[in-house]
Order: C-alpha cells, then structure tokens, then sequence
C-alpha cells in the first residue's frame, strides 16, 4: 500500500455521522408527512431548521392541504416528486409547483401563503426545507422564486449517475437556478442505475445531510469500519470532512444532497 501522502490526508470522505428515520406528523390542515428534521429526532442542522417529506396517494392524507398561514424569518423550499400544489401568498405571487419543480421562497420579515394540493387523487410527494436567514437578512423584503422541472439542469456522470442540480453548482460545473442565497446551498438530487458512484467534494466548513428516496446505498466513510448503508427513508447527517462518496445497489437508487454554510446564531421558534 502507498503511504498516505499530504494530499490524500487533506481530502478525506464524510461518513454518515447519524442517521434518522423521521417522525410521522400531521401539518396544516390535517397533511399527513414524515418529519426529518424539525422535529423530535433532530431539531435542525444549522442552517436547515426543518425537512418533511409528504407522499401519499390516499387523498385523506394530503387533501385539506396547507390554508394560509405565516412564515418569518427563513426560506421554505418545496421541491415536487409527484403530482401538483398551487401556492397562493399576501404579495401576490401564486404558481403551481408540478414533478420536478421547485419553489423557492424567502419569507424573510413575513408572509402568510397557503399552499393547496391541485388535485383529487393519485400520489402527491414532495419535500420541504426551511433554510434559516441571517440576523440580518431577517427583515428584509420576502421573495419569490419559481422553477419547473425544465430549468432545473440535469448533470449526467459516468459510473450510471445523473444529477439534477437545484441548488448550488457542482465540482464539473452545472448550475442550478437557485442563486445568491444566504448560506450558499447545494441541493442535488441524485440517480444512481446498478452499481453506480457519486463522489463530490463539499466545502468543509458546510452542514450536509443526504436523504434517501429510493433504493439503498451505501456512504463510505475515510475507513471500511466507517462505512454506512443508507436507506429508502432514511436521512444520513454527514460528518465533517472534504468530499462525499456514496455508491448504490441494482436496480435503482435515488437521494438528495443537502449542504450549507452554518450561520451559527441562535434560533427563537415562534
Ligand atoms: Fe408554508
């Protein structure tokens, strides 16, 4: 074996420091999601204050939707798996978010929004994010970004992996539409076919989790014994380190990427 040299030593993997199964809750006006973060099992993961996963297609579990109600202070990021929700705020903005589309929204000094199921029946799944603001950013006037699926660009690698790029910009270059945020975010959802790999490295100083939507895989950490299977359903919090290097079982896996800067300043929950 060769001796570790300067530069092996000063790219090391993440491993999966923890990971969390999430917490079945109920939301809005009686919407049925599991809670990752933001809830018992992990409070936040500086700056990411709260992640809940809907998917259901039993209409009971998503119909009553999410009647106006208020937000302050962070940014809420939904991001479309199936199905269609029509989002309606007090300044004016409404769309409706589709498969494959994101919403990006920075409640900032306030906004009261709904945000209604545009459909009867089917499967309905999406994710939402809160990602916290600086104290200084707080007060500032909200904003409203909208993104469907076509101008979310998709990165395909070798090793059978492809990248949809919401967030951030990868280590080849592909930019996603969401820019200029506070905590610089990268937030890549990843397709990995067979006995696929994804090795990407990450800024040291961020927070990062991953978040598994389909299949299984495994995050290898700087040793074997470090190694970690992740699973459908499972959100991994990564430990610090350089890059991240995650390899997938046949048939298909599917996960999230999550990272950013930690604001570390205290959180007030209203
Ligand atoms: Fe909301």
């Amino acid at each position: 074996m060769k001796p570790a040299t300067h530069d092996d030593r000063q790219c090391y993997n993440r491993s999966a420091r923890r990971l969390v199964r999430g917490v079945a809750t109920s939301d809005g006006a009686g919407v049925n999601l599991t809670r990752l973060i933001g809830g018992r099992e992990l409070g936040m993961l500086d700056p990411f204050l709260l992640l809940d996963h809907f998917d259901s297609d039993k209409p009971d579990d998503y119909i009553a939707g999410f009647p106006p109600h208020p937000h302050r202070g962070f940014e809420t990021v939904t991001y479309m798996l199936a199905g269609r929700m029509r989002h309606r705020d007090n300044a004016g903005h409404e769309g409706v978010i589709e498969n494959g589309g994101v919403q990006w929204m920075t409640a900032a000094r306030g906004i009261i929004h709904s945000e209604m199921p545009e459909q009867e029946e089917g499967l309905m799944s999406g994710l939402q994010l809160w990602v916290n603001l600086p104290s200084h950013k707080k007060m500032a006037a909200p904003e409203y970004h909208e993104y469907n699926a076509e101008m979310i660009a998709v990165e395909h690698r070798d090793h059978a992996c492809s990248i949809a790029v919401i967030a951030g910009r990868t280590s080849l270059g592909t930019m996603g539409p969401v820019t200029g945020r506070a905590v610089n975010p990268l937030y890549l959802d990843i397709s990995l076919e067979g006995n696929g790999s994804f090795i990407e490295p990450i800024p040291i100083s961020y927070n990062a989790f991953i978040y598994v939507l389909e299949g299984k895989i495994t995050v290898l950490g700087e040793r074997n014994e470090q190694d970690a299977v992740v699973e459908k359903g499972d959100l991994a919090i990564l430990d610090h380190g350089h890059r991240v290097q995650i390899i997938s079982e046949p048939p298909t896996a599917r996960f999230i990427l999550v990272a950013g800067e930690p604001l570390n300043e205290s959180v007030a929950r209203l």
